[in-house]
């Protein structure tokens, strides 16, 4: 949580009121309206009614609650563990909360922040489960939207799914070693196939359903998932790699993945950097390799968590054979790679009904020779080329691309931090794009797209590439004549 997070006036907790009374002080409406509200717990209710209106009378008689018809005296309050100031009159609501306060009770003064000791919350019940929604008084309106939006959230059947898991726990704590195996059996409860069944209204079928995975549950071995994280935006995020991240004993990620995604996995989450920025390897490949394989062996589940998509320049191919070898079962997830985020930028097609219909995946890195390599022969035929860790090698790509037959005068597009709010573009040609290689204000990752589609991207908000360095240079003389 960031440090600057606004502190809670009002601490939302759980009061254990079975068996307990909860005075209500009040002849009508707000009267009637907490009466409900405490009505869907197992206090037991007293209220205070000198002069109950006819529907408050007729709820008391319909649930059972005790009906003090008597004009309020402090004694009325006794024994209470919350206290209810719910006359809709000032002075006597007030008078109750004095009394309260000095008997020790906690008080809540319906519509008078000023006298309460506790605000009550929205409530959405699926009891035992309750999810409570504050706002310290200041939005009721807030917080009965924020609920009706939970509310459609979660399964009617949840209250029924969590009363099964009460009934499963002794048999899951006696049975399963605490730890990655315990609570893949409750991951597995709550939204597998006890969840589905009980979903579908059939509590016997959830209940084999439950007593099946307890069995099954001990004996499964870790489960390593190579996730892609996308481009680094975190709503660029698949939902199955948000599942798995919540679900995860351990996250290992790369540099490139932002710490806002790997703050979406699960709280008590192990999370591993294992580095690989450039220069600064803070484990080798190997050693990744082999850390999977160690984690798969103890019986977690691993989220090996990797910028864009983990097929696209991820090495995921050493890490899957490594799994494989080892007998870990593993999965593949999907990510936004960063090609697909630039283009997304740029508003650029990357086929283009006419001009291209083929586009390359590469990275400058393998210009090394004088061979050239296929996916130069591509570009010259008119496929779109999509250039991963290419800024190093600017120079390099694109003088020989020129070499090759391309016409310098090809169009380029350049995406700095592609999908991120700092994101930065930047449109030339071919021709200008050496000059990528000599900037030192580009600090974030960069992707290149060459090939004559590039020319029907939107280049608003784009900087002309050539002109980088000369800004750079001289920032006093821009706009100058010179
Ligand atoms: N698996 C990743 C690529 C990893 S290689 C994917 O599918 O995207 C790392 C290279 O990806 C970087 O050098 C850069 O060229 C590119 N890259 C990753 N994230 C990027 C981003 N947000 N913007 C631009 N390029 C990015």
């Amino acid at each position: 949580m960031p440090h600057d997070t606004p502190k809670l006036n009002a601490f939302p907790v759980f009061l254990r009121v079975e068996g307990k009374t909860v005075a209500i002080v009040g002849d009508g409406e707000e009267a009637l309206a907490k009466a409900r509200l405490l009505g869907q717990s197992s206090a037991g209710l007293r209220i205070v009614a000198g002069h109950a209106s006819a529907e408050l009378a007729a709820w008391i008689a319909a649930n059972g609650a005790l009906h003090v018809a008597a004009p309020y005296e402090p004694a009325h309050l006794e024994g209470a563990v919350m206290v209810f100031a719910a006359s809709g009159e000032e002075s006597l609501d007030r008078r109750v909360a004095e009394d309260a306060r000095r008997l020790g009770i906690a008080v809540n003064a319906v519509d008078r922040p000023d006298l309460c000791d506790f605000f009550t919350p929205a409530l959405v019940n699926r009891a035992p489960v309750a999810i409570a929604i504050g706002t310290e008084g200041a939005g009721p309106v807030l917080a009965q939207i924020i609920r009706a939006r939970i509310d459609q959230m979660l399964s009617p059947s949840l209250g029924t799914l969590a009363s099964l898991a009460v009934s499963f726990r002794h048999a899951a704590e006696k049975l399963l070693p605490k730890g990655a195996a315990r609570r893949r059996f409750w991951s597995e409860f709550f939204t597998g196939a006890p969840a589905q069944a009980l979903a579908a209204g059939r509590l016997a079928e959830a209940h084999d359903a439950a007593s099946h995975l307890l069995v099954t549950s001990g004996r499964s071995s870790g489960h390593v998932a190579l996730v892609g994280a996308g481009p680094g935006a975190e709503d660029l995020l698949t939902l199955r790699a948000q599942r798995l991240l919540m679900e995860a004993d351990v996250i290992l990620y790369d540099a490139l993945v932002p710490e806002a995604v790997v703050a979406m996995g699960r709280r008590d989450a192990e999370r591993v950097s294992v580095g690989k920025r450039k220069g600064c390897h803070s484990k080798t490949q190997a050693e990744i390799n082999s850390l999977l394989v160690e984690l798969g062996h103890e019986g977690k589940r691993v989220v090996r968590l990797k910028s864009g998509d983990p097929l696209v320049f991820g090495r995921a191919g050493e890490e899957m054979a490594a799994l494989r070898d080892a007998g870990i079962s593993y999965e593949v997830v999907p990510g936004v790679t960063a090609a697909f985020a630039a283009a997304a930028d740029f508003e650029l097609p990357l086929t283009l009904r006419g001009v291209t219909s083929s586009m390359v995946f590469t990275t400058g890195h393998d210009l090394k020779g004088n061979s050239l390599p296929d996916w130069a022969r591509l570009a010259i035929s008119g496929a779109t080329v999509a250039v991963y860790m290419g800024r190093s090698v600017a120079a390099e790509v694109a003088g020989r691309l020129i070499d090759a037959g391309l016409a310098s005068d090809t169009a380029v597009a350049v995406v700095e931090n592609a999908s991120l709010g700092i994101r930065r573009k930047f449109h030339g040609t071919l021709a200008d794009l050496p000059s990528l290689q000599a900037r030192d204000d580009l600090d974030g990752p960069v992707m290149t797209i060459i090939g004559d589609a590039v020319a029907g991207a939107n280049f608003d908000h784009s900087e002309p590439l050539a002109a980088g360095k000369i800004r750079h240079a001289h920032p006093h003389l821009e706009g100058v004549d010179a």
